[in-house]
């Protein structure tokens, strides 16, 4: 694929490009003139997207060019979040800030220094990199509730994370716990899945909310929020009681499958029934239609780790993929290889940081967190504002919003307000980055030449390359190398963010310039990959029972629990509060809390959205949009009601992460639609990787 084309007479360039207005990866062709982006399409010759471009991915111009735009670095020059701000070159403000961070550190430790990301402009790497030389254990994010319990949890499981294998031809589809037609979520593009369903597979939607996909499915399975684990054991249950498991793999290639047996005998339909409210009838034909539809691919998302279950649901439906012969199977769910590039393991430097630093993690106790670099931040915040177990005096984030995303805003903001140092690396001026003693204008994704792709494990990589510069915002990958530089951690990085590609690329042999002009690299896709070398795990099989997680003392086999806050566990608490609340349903037009100030994409969703029945909503005098409150123990927010047969009418689902760029700052309306100021962040927590409960809280609900 060539990289660009020029007209040297209408002086139009046409850069071939990565979208990364979400986590998609879709390719984009931008168009230049005179140095200045005018439009973005689909790129047909993009292997994976091949032309597919959604509304956000439309709308990268408008933000790039916004005026509202961040566009050069800003000190604090007023009381914090007066929103004075005076404009400083980035020399004197990386310059006060390493000198600031290394004060913190000498005062207190390195350990007091956080470093916090979002959803990762591909600068993840980076930060982990960052934190390691520097000393810092400590590193938060929201990974800790998205896509690494299912990464860690697969490989403790079978040694890698298992990919919906839609280009090998499922004849049966499981859509659990995400919408990826509107998401695009995590490695996958929404492209893909549209051209699995072509060719007209079974289609199995697992779902609180009737959505696109579940309103085309065979069966749509639409459980109580929460209940994930549970119905992902009652379909084991089935599978196994009826012998419709692949017994030459399992006999084979699996440990634990007597112990999985005898912990699922417990989860029989009808008890998943009382459970989940799928009925116990649905459960056996869905269970039955997975195992023998063969290939058969599970397509898994976030909202099965946003709860205390958040690690069995993930073995649980890993279990079901391997008993079922699914896994590493052309169309079921594949073990990408990796690409040629620097593993990410190695790119953080995790040897440079001292077994005493490393001891110091916050929340260490969640192993898999541990394992996955990432403090829930529940943690952080409990140590800003209480010094326990000591105390952090200082954050640098990159491209998050925790007044936005974190649990407990309202806690967040007080714990934000009580650092020392605060410095935000984003787009735009977030109520997060309006709390900061530095604000650093990022380059978007038009703006930076990167390995697209590197933090995933979709077994490839792709080019996305500079097409334009915007004001002085520069791609995180500088801010940290300059940053890196001034903190004395030179040896640890590179001169330029080009020498930082060539080191990620180097094991292919490849320097960026090639590699800019080659587009994609991607390992060749072999199947059954195990049959040679056995999976990556202890035992070389697939651990339905783990050991591991035994030996650090936790259940080595999937269970279900009551979720804290439930009809079930706090009946004391349903008469006040006789809604279940899920919160978290995502809007095609935004990307989290991203977005919201693009004019083209706030019209087509211009407010918050609740979505409720038309029974529970009569009950309450609420007509579809009027606004309405939703008030948990923890506080109430107003959202536009939807009405919608679609969903439980004994559940209501919250859309996350609003905010109002159009109101004033500093809070820009943070706490008015923000679903976390209804969310908690106190324990039970998933024991592995410390989950809060997202997905799964009482409410109530009445007409604003
Ligand atoms: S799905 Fe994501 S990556 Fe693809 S075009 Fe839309 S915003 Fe861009």
């Amino acid at each position: 694929m060539k990289s660009a084309d020029s007209d040297p007479l209408t002086m139009q360039r046409v850069v071939r490009s990565v979208c990364r207005m979400c986590h998609g990866g879709c390719g984009a062709l931008v168009e230049v003139e005179d140095g200045r982006a005018v439009g973005v399409r689909g790129d047909p010759l993009h292997p994976i997207s091949r032309g597919y471009l959604c509304a956000k991915g439309l709308a990268s111009v408008e933000l790039a060019y916004h005026e509202a735009r961040l566009k050069h670095p800003l000190r604090r020059s007023g009381e914090r979040g007066s929103g004075q701000w005076a404009r400083v070159s980035w020399g004197e403000a990386l310059d006060e800030i390493a000198s600031r961070l290394l004060e913190v550190k000498d005062r207190y430790g390195a350990e007091a220094v956080v470093f916090a990301h979002g959803t990762n402009r591909e600068y993840l790497h980076m930060v982990h990199r960052l934190a390691n030389a520097f000393g810092s254990p400590n590193v938060t994010s929201p990974g800790y509730v998205c896509y690494l319990p299912r990464v860690i949890a697969s490989i403790l499981t079978c040694g890698n994370l298992p990919i919906a294998d839609y280009d090998g031809g499922p004849s049966c589809i499981v859509v659990w716990g995400c919408n990826p037609i509107d998401t695009s979520p995590d490695e996958y593009c929404a492209a893909q899945l549209l051209r699995a369903l072509e060719r007209k597979p079974r289609l199995i939607v697992v779902d609180p909310r009737r959505t696109w996909l579940a309103s085309r499915a065979d069966l749509w399975l639409q459980l109580r929020p929460g209940t994930d684990a549970a119905l992902a054991l009652g379909m084991l249950h089935v599978i196994i009681e009826e012998g419709l498991y692949d017994k030459g793999f399992v006999e084979r290639w699996t440990v634990g499958f007597d112990k999985l047996r005898e912990r699922v005998k417990a989860f029989t339909p009808k008890r998943v029934e009382e459970v989940t409210w799928v009925p116990a009838g649905l459960v056996e034909e869905a269970a039955r239609t997975y195992a023998s539809t063969k290939p058969a691919c599970i397509h898994w998302g976030v909202k099965i780790e946003q709860n205390v279950n958040c690690t069995s649901a993930v073995r649980a439906l890993a279990s079901l993929m391997a008993i079922t012969g699914n896994l590493d199977v052309p169309g079921g769910n594949v073990l990408p290889s990796p690409p040629p590039v620097v593993r990410f393991t190695e790119f953080i430097l995790r040897h440079m940081l001292p077994e005493e630093q490393r001891r110091k993690m916050l929340g260490a106790k969640h192993r898999l967190a541990e394992l996955g670099s990432t403090v829930p931040p529940a943690y952080v915040v409990k140590a800003i504002l209480e010094g326990d177990p000591y105390p952090v005096k200082a954050m640098l984030a990159f491209g998050t919003n925790p007044l936005l995303t974190w649990p407990n805003s309202k806690r967040v903001r007080e714990a934000l307000l009580k650092l020392d140092l605060l410095v935000v690396v984003d787009l735009f001026m977030t109520p997060t980055a309006e709390l900061a003693d530095y604000v650093l204008p990022a380059a978007s994704w038009l703006e930076v030449d990167d390995v697209a792709f590197y933090f995933f494990r979709s077994g490839y990589v792709m080019a996305r390359r500079k097409a334009v510069e915007v004001g002085e915002c520069w791609p995180d990958h500088k801010v940290v190398i300059e940053l890196a530089k001034r903190l004395g951690l030179r040896h640890a990085f590179w001169d330029s963010v080009e020498e930082y590609l060539d080191y990620v690329l180097s094991p292919s042999g490849m320097r960026w310039r090639e590699f800019a002009e080659l587009g994609l690299l991607q390992a060749p896709l072999r199947y059954r990959k195990y049959e040679e070398g056995g999976f990556r795990t202890p035992s070389g099989k697939v651990e339905l029972y783990s050991s591991t997680l035994e030996s650090w003392g936790f259940d080595p086999l999937p269970n279900y629990v009551e979720p804290p806050e439930t009809p079930y566990s706090r009946p004391d608490l349903a008469e006040e509060y006789p809604l279940i609340l899920t919160t978290g349903a995502r809007s095609p037009f935004f990307f989290h809390s991203e977005h919201r100030q693009l004019a083209s994409l706030r019209r087509l969703q211009p407010d918050p959205q609740l979505e409720i029945h038309p029974e529970a909503a009569a009950a309450r005098g609420i007509g579809d949009g009027d606004w309405v409150w939703v008030e948990t123990p923890r506080g109430r927010v107003k959202m536009k009601a939807k009405l919608t047969e679609g969903i439980h009418p004994k559940v209501v689902s919250a859309q996350h992460a609003w905010w109002f760029p159009e109101a004033p700052g500093p809070e820009h309306g943070c706490f008015e639609s923000n679903v976390n100021v209804l969310t908690s962040d106190e324990p039970p927590y998933d024991p592995c990787f410390g989950a809060v409960t997202f997905n799964s809280l009482m409410c109530r609900v009445y007409k604003a």
